[in-house]
């Protein structure tokens, strides 16, 4: 949910991210096909029951073929309300997000180890930009593994209060976060953060985080990423925990759900690591963006 500016602006999002979440179910391995909603509207002010009645009603015209959960500007109380229509739906019991930030966890470790083969994450410098729910998740993770952090978030506030809770921590301007001094930026706010002027400002050595396309450009971005020896992990290899997640959540014919299995999902979450580590190889090997070698596994899985 998100006040887009226009009907188009919202559909090209829609297909974009419907896009990655076709390539991230092929990646994590779930025999099934990726699709997205978006919702146009400003979460703090527009959301009311009616709203997500309707949607759900629209989900369930779709008969099971789609499964709705939730993303950026919604929470498991909203698929509750989304409930009251349908039962495809996942992401009412727990936060989707926990694993997702657990995910992005794995794969920023993997990705540091390849490129700066540090193994032990103690000293580590991460920029972390939006202190949401993968933000946040994120931040505690790296705190606990005993790295340095730096959070910016539009919302100052919420920067602020993330920063307080974990040692070590500090908020920097959102429009600053980017430019920071550190091993590791990663995006865990909106897509199209890396644009030509972003990406000649880094100052990091790999680019890890749970945003969802931050490359304005895929091809063009992974490149000058490549170009300046920075270790891109695509976004929808490492941010795949939560769909793990929420798959483990599952709805079977009638309509049934069993509890998600949160053991079961953070296993199946850590082979983000393995899977990672093949689209690093590939990219080496056939002289590609990492990007792109995870675009062309993911369609090889699609075409079987
Ligand atoms: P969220 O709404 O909880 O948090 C996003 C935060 O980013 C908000 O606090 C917002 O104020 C902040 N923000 C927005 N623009 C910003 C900017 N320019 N600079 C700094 N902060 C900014 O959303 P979330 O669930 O944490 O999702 C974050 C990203 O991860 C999204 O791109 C989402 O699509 C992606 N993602 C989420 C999940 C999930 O399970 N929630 C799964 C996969 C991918």
């Amino acid at each position: 949910m998100w006040p887009y500016a226009s009907d188009d602006e919202a559909l090209r999002d829609a297909l974009r991210l419907s896009k990655a979440m076709s390539y991230k179910l092929a990646l994590a391995d779930m025999p099934i096909g990726g699709a997205k909603t978006v919702v146009m509207g400003d979460p703090a002010k527009d959301k009311s029951e009616a709203l997500w009645r309707a949607l759900g009603r629209a989900v369930h015209r779709l008969g099971g073929r789609y499964i709705i959960a939730e993303d950026v500007g919604t929470t498991p109380a909203d698929m509750c309300m989304i409930g009251l229509e349908t039962p495809y739906v996942a992401g009412k019991q727990a936060d989707t997000s926990t694993a997702t930030a657990y995910g992005v966890f794995v794969g920023l470790r993997t990705a540091v180890a390849r490129r700066l083969d540090r193994h032990d994450l103690r000293g580590l410098r991460v920029a972390v930009q939006g202190a949401g729910n993968v933000g946040g998740g994120l931040c505690r993770h790296l705190a606990a593994a005993g790295a340095r952090v730096w959070v910016a978030d539009r919302d100052g506030e919420r920067a602020r209060r993330l920063a307080a809770e974990l040692e070590g921590a500090e908020t920097v301007d959102a429009a600053d976060i980017h430019r920071c001094d550190v091993d590791v930026f990663a995006p865990c706010a909106l897509g199209s953060v890396l644009d030509d002027r972003t990406i000649r400002e880094l100052r990091c050595s790999v680019v890890a985080g749970g945003a969802n396309n931050p490359l304005a450009d895929d091809e063009r971005g992974g490149a000058q990423l490549a170009r300046r020896g920075i270790l891109y992990a695509p976004d929808f290899v490492i941010n795949a925990g939560g769909v793990i997640g929420a798959a483990q959540e599952g709805v079977d014919i009638d309509g049934d759900r069993h509890a998600v299995d949160q053991r079961e999902a953070f296993a199946r979450t850590e082979r983000i690591a393995a899977t990672l580590i093949d689209v690093f190889d590939r990219a080496e090997r056939e002289g590609i963006t990492t990007h792109e070698a995870a675009v062309r596994m993911a369609k090889e899985k699609i075409s079987g």
